[in-house]
């Protein structure tokens, strides 16, 4: 077996408990390595187009990577996958954390789990042994609560446990998973089809070392990376400010999300930014395994009625500007609160912030009554309707049942025009980020495999000029000039099908964005030289792209197989329009049919049909997709 692995994959079916082990040829590990790649490959082998997803023939699939659970930095995740019960398409979620490292410790590169168990369970895996507890005694309990309860059942505190919450048990459709309270399997709904299958939790200790090819050269790199983390103004700025930094830049500029997308204009910006944050909340930081960056955030209220634990973390941008300026709040302590809710009861912030905004316009607009949202004050910026409302989503009360299958299913059933008020792609809700300031990331979007996603490509910014980070650090994947954000002609088409491609890579080998040009400080080189001395192989750039590339063709094609393809490539209306208020006031409309040529200009580019958007056969072939050919025909 190649180093780097541990040459077992690791298949549950919950329906019957049965138990076996997989131990896959050098030259499968070498096509999949890990994460997404080689969880798509058992989803197209097993799940059969149109499962329901919250059924038992679904699969959920927990998949690290090659370089997963290594010295080197910044390379903590796995990959969770399965189809989405939020988007009917492939579901897809990268956590960091110390979940991922422990499961290869404990002596396996993957889960596979099918079927459902009748009652709840969760399962212990300790260096290579496998057992399915029972898990009655956790069933409807908080996270922090239930992995107190496994670590005293199993009598070690060194457990590390990947759950769901509450709202994962009732099936809400943003429901995640998290590990170690604070880590987020974040988008997709995979929370649900873990409550589906009535698995509350998996909980892993591993005690083996995983076996490096050149130990000594991936601590040499390792070294080097971490000397310079607080010189690299990025991996820096992490440190200091983390992922809340955005606001200002965004608040400043007039382009926050606000009000559901109404305006970028949040004229008490200031109150949600990462200064104001770090001298308010901000408790300590924190970081994943093996990082020296250390951007994670943790916050602690101590306040009557407003308390936060801080067991749960801190808020990132995102959750600041969904649960906060989206929704017209601008207290972060109440943020911070209804994060940690979120987080205790394991839902998405991004969609449930995006699900109460959209609530909010229907009552302002009276589209839904007052008796209708339970009695509620639903304007925007009521912070402790914004409280009551995460407890009624987790819980399937009242409003929160409707509320609880996402911004579009609530929609379609609300009518009345609802619709026109929802923001999402393949029914999963925009992040924070808005697409005419960044076309880049609004293509992305569009063309995203698991619905609207921020995590799908570098953004713009890192490009803009030839001083920019991104056109300095990337030539060898042959990105050299800059392109303007607003931009959306054929350079930007090319300029995202590289970074398309490079991080969906990233995606499959568990490396965390922020670690990593263009995003941060550890250089192309230096990744590529913790790949070939953790594994021995002699893999260069091109085959790793090409990598790269077969995951979003697997991943297309699992969607063409559900009935999606050009016609679900789409953004928001809301952005083929002009900013409303504060300084971008009626600037900004992306051009819809440049919009549109750029997608079809991209499709040509990827060897996919120009029209439908789908992998021909002969790209299917080019990257070693044979298998999948008699499909296409
Ligand atoms: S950069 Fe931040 S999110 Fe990424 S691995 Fe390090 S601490 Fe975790």
């Amino acid at each position: 077996m190649s180093y780097g692995y541990t040459g077992n994959i690791l298949h549950i079916n919950l329906s019957t408990k049965e138990i076996w082990v997989e131990h896959p040829e050098e030259a499968f590990y070498r096509t999949y390595w890990g994460g997404r790649a080689l969880a798509l490959y058992y989803m197209l082998k097993y799940i059969k187009p149109k499962t329901d997803p919250l059924s038992p023939d679904n699969l959920l699939i927990f998949a690290p990577s090659v370089i997963t659970g290594t010295p080197a930095p910044a390379i903590p995740r796995y990959t969770v996958c399965a189809k989405s019960p939020l988007t009917g398409v492939e579901g897809e979620a990268e956590a960091g954390g110390w979940w991922g490292p422990e499961l290869k410790k404990a002596g396996f590169d993957a889960i596979i789990i099918k079927g459902a168990s009748s009652d709840p369970v969760y399962l212990y895996i300790k260096d290579g042994k496998i057992e399915i507890k029972d898990a009655t005694f956790l069933w409807g309990k908080e996270t922090a609560i239930a992995q107190q309860l496994i670590r005293e059942e199993l009598k070690d505190n060194r457990i590390r446990v990947a759950q769901i919450g509450p709202a994962g048990e009732n099936l809400v459709r943003f429901a995640n998973i998290v590990n170690e309270l604070k880590h987020f399997n974040g988008r997709n709904g995979l929370g649900a089809v873990m409550g589906s299958k009535r698995l509350k939790a998996i909980a892993v200790r591993g005690t083996k070392s995983i076996n490096l090819y050149n130990k000594e050269k991936v601590k040499e790199i390792t070294k080097q990376i971490t000397s310079r983390v607080m010189d690299n103004p990025l991996s820096r700025g992490l440190r200091e400010l983390g992922t809340p930094a955005t606001v200002r830049s965004f608040y400043e500029t007039g382009c926050l999300p606000s009000y559901n997308w109404t305006t970028g204009y949040f004229k008490e910006g200031e109150n949600l930014t990462a200064e104001t944050y770090n001298k308010t909340i901000l408790k300590k930081i924190e970081g994943c395994f093996a990082c020296p960056i250390r951007c994670k955030r943790v916050v602690q209220i101590e306040e009557e009625n407003l308390s936060v634990d801080p067991l749960y973390g801190g808020p990132e941008y995102e959750t600041i500007a969904a649960l906060g300026s989206l929704c017209g709040i601008s207290d972060l302590k109440y943020v911070a609160k209804a994060n940690e809710l979120c987080n205790k009861y394991t839902m998405d912030t991004i969609s449930t912030g995006m699900t109460i905004a959209f609530a909010m316009q229907c009552y302002e607009e009276g589209i839904l009554s007052r008796e209708e949202v339970n009695g509620l004050e639903l304007n925007f910026g009521n912070k402790e309707a914004l409280l009551q409302l995460v407890d009624m989503i987790a819980k399937r009360e009242g409003i929160g049942n409707l509320l609880a299958e996402g911004s579009y299913r609530a929609s379609l059933k609300i009518g009345k025009g609802s619709k026109k008020l929802v923001h999402q792609v393949k029914g999963q809700e925009i992040p924070m980020h808005d697409p005419r300031l960044k076309t880049g990331v609004g293509l992305q979007y569009a063309l995203s495999d698991y619905g609207a996603d921020h995590m799908k490509a570098a953004h713009d910014p890192f490009f803009q000029d030839v001083d920019s980070w991104g056109t300095k650090t990337m030539q060898d994947l042959g990105i050299s000039e800059p392109v303007s954000p607003t931009d959306i002609g054929p350079k930007k088409v090319k300029l995202f099908q590289i970074l398309d491609i490079y991080w969906s890579l990233l995606d499959t080998l568990g490396v965390c964005d922020f670690g990593y040009v263009p995003r941060s400080v550890g250089t192309l080189g230096e990744l590529l030289g913790i790949i070939q001395s953790v594994t021995s192989w002699d893999v260069t750039w091109f085959e790793l792209m090409r990598l790269g590339e077969r995951s979003i063709n697997m991943a297309r094609f699992f969607n063409y197989r559900e009935g999606f393809s050009s016609k679900d490539d789409t953004l928001p209306e809301v952005f083929f329009h002009n900013f409303k208020g504060g300084p971008l006031d009626a600037q900004g409309a992306i051009n819809k049919e440049d919009f549109q040529k750029a997608l079809r200009l991209r499709y040509e580019m990827m060897g996919w049909d120009v029209n439908t958007g789908i992998p021909t056969e002969a790209k299917l072939i080019e990257l070693g997709l044979d298998w999948l050919v008699s499909e296409v025909k």
